[in-house]
């Protein structure tokens, strides 16, 4: 059997001061028709990135909706992994492609992982392209089977695109970020678009005074009376953790004060990433003004909440991003955010309006100089992007999205529920 992850209890009820009292309302009428219906998530890892920060939150409240949720993790060795991040990374436009030996470990696991899984949902909801091939080993499965992107396929490495589409075309949905994620190819089932959302009351996101956050960064040796940017992400190419430096690098030019927090934990699916954080620490090149912090160095959620609550500004310089939960994090902490104009953050952040959007290490620069200059009216946009975020990206608004998928996939009428759905080729 697949290992399950225990993901503790939350309560609806406590959203109901964050949500309106229409959705909780809709919430209600539409799980009523799902009561009991067993429902299994299936991804790669429990711990590091966006999916496991999601379902953290979405199980717990799917379960306190009367549906029956697990979650499961499926298992690799190191060869899975690396073959993995190799079609994460050409599904984000990386050229490197797959060779056949590298096909087959995928479709081996693939078959190992499914013989481990019981057919006895109603629902299967797989995440990302790690377990995407599982579904081949069903063929009279009853259940639903949804399939949930995370990443940026805006521009997807066509040939490794082409591996992974037979078995999305098997789904009865598929979900993505953005419309533009949808893959132009004819025979898909429906797409659904919405963006995920994050967890207000979490530790990662509940309300923390200016002092406690003062008080815990002070713990990792960032001096709090100087000020502070902060990128928080897992070390990767696309994160862009040394755009981040030579971004911080031109600001420390014009603020000598300035210091960078670089905040990223280790993903245990993600081979790539010691070589990633190593490669980072030397970039800084001793750099007593830049700290390199990782779950090695116990920074958890509520770290990681103190150290968004702290900065002056915080960054997200990415190449590619699925949809970029940091920035969501950011912007509901009231923080001037800094981010790149790619994937799911151009949904999130409105350039001069809600924060900056940025192309280049320079540009970066300039944003957080804008913003150390001129605090008041960097605070004002802030304050826009907040209450962007409470209308869009909470997440009593993504469960909402997917009891109406499940009614929908049962058949079940979900009239003045409305959730985009576009037909693949259109
Ligand atoms: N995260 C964290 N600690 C870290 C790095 C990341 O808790 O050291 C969290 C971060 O707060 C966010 C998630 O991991 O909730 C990353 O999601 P995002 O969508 O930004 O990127 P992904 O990792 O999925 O590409």
């Amino acid at each position: 059997m697949l290992q399950l992850v225990n993901v503790g209890h939350k309560s609806l009820a406590d959203y109901a001061t964050i949500a309106t009292r229409g959705l909780m309302a809709e919430i209600r009428r539409l799980a009523e028709p799902l009561a009991g219906k067993r429902v299994v998530h299936l991804s790669a890892t429990a711990f590091g990135g966006g999916v496991a920060e999601i379902n953290y939150t979405l199980i717990p409240l799917m379960q306190d909706a009367g549906l029956e949720v697990e979650w499961r993790i499926i298992r690799g060795g190191e060869d899975f992994y690396n073959v993995t991040k190799l079609i994460h990374n050409a599904l984000q436009g990386n050229p490197q492609g797959l060779d056949d030996e590298q096909r087959e470990i995928f479709r081996r696991y693939q078959a190992e992982n499914a013989a481990e899984l019981e057919d006895i949902y109603d629902f299967v909801v797989v995440h990302d392209p790690q377990p995407v091939g599982m579904i081949e080993h069903f063929p009279e499965s009853r259940a639903h089977w949804v399939w949930r992107g995370h990443i940026d396929f805006s521009a997807p490495n066509e040939s490794v695109f082409d591996f992974v589409l037979p078995w999305i075309k098997r789904y009865d949905a598929a979900i993505f970020h953005m419309r533009d994620y949808v893959p132009r190819r004819e025979g898909l089932p429906p797409c659904y678009i919405w963006p995920p959302a994050i967890d207000p009351l979490a530790p990662k996101n509940m309300a923390l005074s200016s002092e406690d956050a003062a008080y815990i960064v002070d713990q990792f040796g960032i001096d709090v009376e100087r000020p502070l940017l902060t990128q928080v992400s897992r070390f990767d190419p696309w994160k862009d953790p040394l755009g981040v430096i030579d971004a911080y690098r031109i600001v420390k030019n014009r603020f000598p004060e300035i210091q960078l927090a670089l905040v990223g934990s280790m993903a245990h699916d993600d081979p790539e990433g010691w070589d990633y954080y190593n490669q980072t620490v030397e970039y800084a090149g001793g750099d007593p003004d830049v700290y390199i912090l990782s779950n090695l160095n116990n920074v958890g959620s509520v770290e990681v909440n103190a150290f968004q609550v702290h900065s002056s500004a915080v960054l997200q310089k990415s190449i590619r991003e699925g949809f970029g939960l940091t920035v969501t994090e950011a912007l509901w902490k009231t923080r001037p955010t800094v981010a790149g104009r790619v994937g799911g953050i151009v949904a999130q952040i409105q350039d001069g309006e809600t924060g900056w959007l940025v192309d280049s290490a320079a540009e970066c620069a300039e944003a957080c100089v804008e913003i150390l200059r001129d605090p008041r009216e960097a605070r004002q946009r802030a304050l826009y992007g907040k209450e962007f975020v409470r209308r869009n990206f909470l997440t009593p608004r993504l469960l909402r999205n997917w009891l109406v998928l499940f009614n929908q996939l049962l058949g079940n009428d979900t009239s003045g529920a409305e959730v985009a759905v576009v037909s693949a080729a259109s």
